[in-house]
């Protein structure tokens, strides 16, 4: 029996995503589907989570300025032995993957984390996830609630805004305990603005490329695209640091999911893979015509990136 579906994430966005998974598992259960929201905002999001989906949005922890996970998880610990719910959804960011485990640490329950496939089987849930860097997939099976499951950005698409829709709205007086840590200083990221997460079309370079800068190449290439990111590889923003960590794309760099991925001179490693393989259209541009990029490319080009490229942007200015 699944009483109620819950979500928490700590960014908006994402919370909206797993909405719409939230939504429809609490629709196959003929149950309803609460949202927490933590912090001084919680009102104006409390109304989006309902133009999304959600029937309840519960809000707390109106004094939490900055996100605290020892915090978050008293208050979410509260919020679920008062509500009852059997699925608790939540957002696989960096708060996200440390909330979830304390929380199933404190409520003696499963987790699973970075789930981009969730079942219903009966009264039992039933995850998948990507394992051994996208080499295996793991099947597994709640037996026991509340079933608290993370789930990465990009997973599952939002629902449309619906305005009309109406739904509760109700602060909650749940307070966290007391904690030894304190946040001194929040430094933020110092970032290039490249947002490739939500980026429609996504010009991509690896260790083809002999300098940083012959990645005018792949930055004319995204001059004639619309709506492009520059990604890379692991060794381009961690090792040469032709580009900021924004732009690494991988198993442990950002996960996209792109209308259009044009990966240029990058050999296609599993790691790699692992963070672009749910783009739409997969181009290639490779030397070496063994090259595993080719494995997930839908269109392949073999040929020297120096050469291709030039081309290949002189294509599409003609075609514009
Ligand atoms: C735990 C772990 C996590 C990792 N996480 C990530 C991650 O998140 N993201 C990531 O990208 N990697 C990650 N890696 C590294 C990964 O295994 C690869 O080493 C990396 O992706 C290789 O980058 P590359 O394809 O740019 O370089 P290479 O593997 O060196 O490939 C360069 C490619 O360019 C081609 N080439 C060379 N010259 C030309 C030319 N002139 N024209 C056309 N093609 C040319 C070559 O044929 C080759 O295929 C991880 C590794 C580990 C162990």
């Amino acid at each position: 029996m699944i009483p109620m579906v819950m979500i928490f994430s700590d960014l908006e966005k994402n919370g909206i995503e797993l909405l719409a998974k939230g939504r429809e598992l609490a629709d196959a259960k003929g149950t309803s589907l609460k949202a927490l929201v933590l912090g001084p905002d919680g009102n104006s999001i409390a109304e989006k989570y309902i133009k999304h989906g959600a029937d309840k949005v519960l809000i707390a922890g109106s004094s939490m300025v900055e996100f605290k996970v020892e915090e978050a998880s008293d208050i979410l610990e509260g919020a679920i032995k008062a509500e009852g719910p059997s699925i608790i959804l939540i957002s696989s960011t960096k708060n996200g993957k440390e909330l979830a485990p304390r929380l199933a640490a404190k409520l003696d329950a499963g987790s699973a984390t970075d789930v981009n496939k969730i079942e219903l089987e009966g009264d039992n849930v039933v995850t998948e996830r990507v394992v051994y860097s996208g080499n295996a997939i793991s099947r597994e099976m709640f037996t026991g609630g509340p079933a608290i499951i993370t789930v990465p950005s990009k997973a599952f698409d939002p629902l449309p805004e619906d305005s009309g829709r109406t739904g509760e709205i109700a602060v909650i007086d749940l307070a966290p305990g007391e904690h030894p840590s304190k946040i001194v200083n929040v430094q933020t990221m110092i970032s290039e603005g490249a947002n490739v997460e939500d980026a429609e079309v996504i010009v991509s370079c690896g260790r083809g490329f002999k300098s940083s800068d012959d990645l005018k190449l792949i930055k004319d290439l995204a001059g004639v695209l619309n709506g492009v990111s520059l990604g890379c590889s692991r060794p381009i923003a961690a090792d040469l640091k032709w580009l900021s960590e924004d732009h690494w794309i991988g198993l442990s760099g950002h996960k996209v999911k792109p209308k259009l991925y044009i990966a240029c001179g990058i050999s296609g490693q599993i790691q790699h893979v692992a963070g672009m393989r749910d783009s739409g259209i997969i181009v290639a541009i490779n030397k070496d015509p063994d090259a595993p990029i080719f494995n997930s490319a839908d269109y392949g080009i073999v040929g020297d990136i120096y050469k291709v490229l030039p081309k290949l942007i002189e294509a599409i200015k003609q075609k514009k």
